[in-house]
């Protein structure tokens, strides 16, 4: 609300998604590990279906696309269109066919959203309020905790008479976090993360620093995967796909 009435709404860097989503009652929840586990089916390379189990037995079952792709699905209503979507899946399609959904499917379109200022006289953006990449990795609560609590730590040392730079220790701590994860979210639209991701035999060492970038740590400098975001992630896939064609050939 405070964006839209100060005038600070600003375009994202992200393309622009769109997502459908509602909760079911997972009647054939599989046993074991596998019914408690998040997961998702990437139905096209820009088009993914998450599965969310709740420990109350429901689930939360969503898309997420290109706006173009979300609101081309065939079907009349929402219901009609989320169960074409989970009838494209290979690996839900036997789980949630056919199943009651708890409410009509929200849609969500172009979710992506960013501001040209995070902080002024007297307030300071946070969380969603400030930026919204995508929901593709957890960088939504990520980032709401970390600037809801630096916000606050800020807030309190003002209060106590130190002088805080809030343009140097929020907003340019803040959007480096955020261009990290904005790479990533990029990356994995483009098909460039999943081929890093797919890619067999997995390395145990960049797959360890990709989970800690995803994990949230994207202010670890320490680690190459947030130090050289902007390329590192292209440069591999581009690694990867030479030898594939070179051993094609
Ligand atoms: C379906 C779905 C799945 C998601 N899955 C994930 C995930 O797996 N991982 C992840 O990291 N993120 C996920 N997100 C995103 C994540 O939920 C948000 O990024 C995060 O909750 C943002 O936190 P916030 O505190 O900024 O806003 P919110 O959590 O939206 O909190 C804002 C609060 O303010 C209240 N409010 C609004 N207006 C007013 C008002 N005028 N007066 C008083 N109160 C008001 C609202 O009721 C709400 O309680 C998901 C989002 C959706 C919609």
């Amino acid at each position: 609300m405070l964006p839209r009435l100060l005038n600070l709404d600003a375009p994202s860097s992200i393309p622009e998604n769109s997502s459908m989503f509602t909760h079911v009652k997972d009647t054939r929840r599989p046993e074991g590990v596998e019914g408690t586990q998040i997961s998702f089916d990437i139905l096209e390379t820009k088009v993914w279906v998450w599965i969310i189990p709740f420990s109350n037995g429901n689930t939360s079952i969503g898309v997420v696309g290109p706006t173009t792709y979300i609101n081309a699905i065939p079907g009349e209503t929402n219901t009609q269109k989320l169960q074409y979507i989970i009838n494209q899946s290979d690996y839900y399609r036997n789980r949630f066919e056919g199943i009651d959904f708890l409410f009509e499917p929200h849609k969500i379109e172009n979710y992506s959203c960013s501001v040209t200022r995070l902080c002024g006289p007297g307030y300071t953006l946070t969380g969603n309020s400030s930026e919204f990449l995508d929901p593709v990795f957890s960088s939504g609560v990520c980032f709401a905790t970390e600037s809801g609590m630096l916000s606050a730590k800020l807030f309190l040392r003002e209060l106590r008479g130190e002088k805080v730079d809030w343009d140097k220790e929020y907003t340019e701590y803040m959007r480096r976090g955020v261009n990290v994860f904005a790479t990533y979210v990029k990356e994995w639209y483009t098909g460039n993360l999943q081929t890093l991701f797919f890619h067999r035999p997995e390395n145990p060492d960049v797959k360890e620093k990709i989970c800690s970038v995803l994990a949230g740590y994207v202010w670890n400098e320490e680690n190459p995967f947030v130090k050289k975001h902007d390329k590192v992630i292209k440069n591999m896939a581009y690694m990867i796909n030479m030898e594939k064609e070179k051993s094609a050939v």
